[in-house]
């Protein structure tokens, strides 16, 4: 559970480009915050500067009034789903899953709890001795959002994280993020192409072009925006 709020933030990359500019917006707890823009806006920029992945040129982040432009990935509190899913491909599902916790040193009997319980709330638990070649897309996915969900971050940031799953799971997995949302009680920040899942997932959508903030609205303004 936590607020986030990016205060004129803009980002320069080395090369002089400037990806994100100015951005303003106040993220409250429990939100399901979408961005939306085409393609090279800098939706993926600005989430991976809320990670820690890139360096904020100029403003200021917080989480829960905390400044955070300094603080390193790992104590931000933040976990990332990524559409490519990133599981290690030599290790079960119950290894990718508890991971990150092992190497954080929690113990042993913690971890089986933990990866157990979300294994449940995912329907991953048949499949834990499993190795992501012999899982479905869907299945890959829901490991990909359980190995965030173990960590128990304040804030989730997805980048298209169904993307790559076909028309059917798509459907089946948006309705899914649905319900782990109020489960969670999380802050969620995602960035979809997909219109469908912008407006029946997001509190509130924010539309980027060219780096810049353009509307930030709830589904139903948008959807009913003059054009
Ligand atoms: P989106 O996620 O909206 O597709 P990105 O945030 O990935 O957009 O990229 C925003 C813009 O910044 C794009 O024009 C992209 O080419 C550029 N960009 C991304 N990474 C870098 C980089 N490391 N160096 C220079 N330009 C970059
Ligand atoms: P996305 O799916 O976010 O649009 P891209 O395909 O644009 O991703 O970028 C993939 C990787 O290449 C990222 O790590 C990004 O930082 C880097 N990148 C993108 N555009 C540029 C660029 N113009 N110069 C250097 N690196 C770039």
């Amino acid at each position: 559970m936590a607020s986030v709020s990016l205060k004129n933030i803009c980002k320069v990359y080395p090369n002089g480009f400037e990806a994100v500019k100015d951005f303003n917006l106040d993220i409250e707890d429990q939100e399901f915050i979408i961005f939306v823009g085409p393609s090279g806006c800098g939706k993926s920029t600005t989430l991976r500067m809320i990670a820690g992945l890139e360096e904020i040129s100029s403003g200021e982040l917080k989480i829960d009034d905390k400044l955070m432009n300094d603080t390193e990935p790992k104590d931000r509190d933040i976990a990332m789903v990524f559409q490519n899913y990133a599981l290690y491909p030599h290790m079960t599902v119950y290894d990718n899953m508890a991971f990150a916790l092992k190497i954080n040193k929690v113990p042993k009997a913690e971890i089986e709890k933990k990866v157990k319980e979300v294994a449940k709330i995912l329907d991953l638990e048949p499949l834990l001795k499993r190795k992501p070649k012999a899982l479905s897309g869907g299945q890959r996915q829901r490991v990909a959002m359980g190995r965030a969900i173990v960590r128990n971050p304040k804030v989730f940031l997805m980048d298209e994280p169904l993307s790559n799953l076909d028309a059917k799971l798509r459907v089946q997995m948006r309705l899914e993020l649905s319900k782990l949302h109020q489960r969670l009680n999380a802050t969620i920040i995602y960035v979809t192409h997909d219109q469908t899942e912008a407006m029946t997932l997001g509190t509130r959508i924010v539309v980027m072009k060219d780096g810049v903030v353009q509307q930030v609205d709830t589904p139903e303004n948008l959807y009913n925006y003059p054009s």
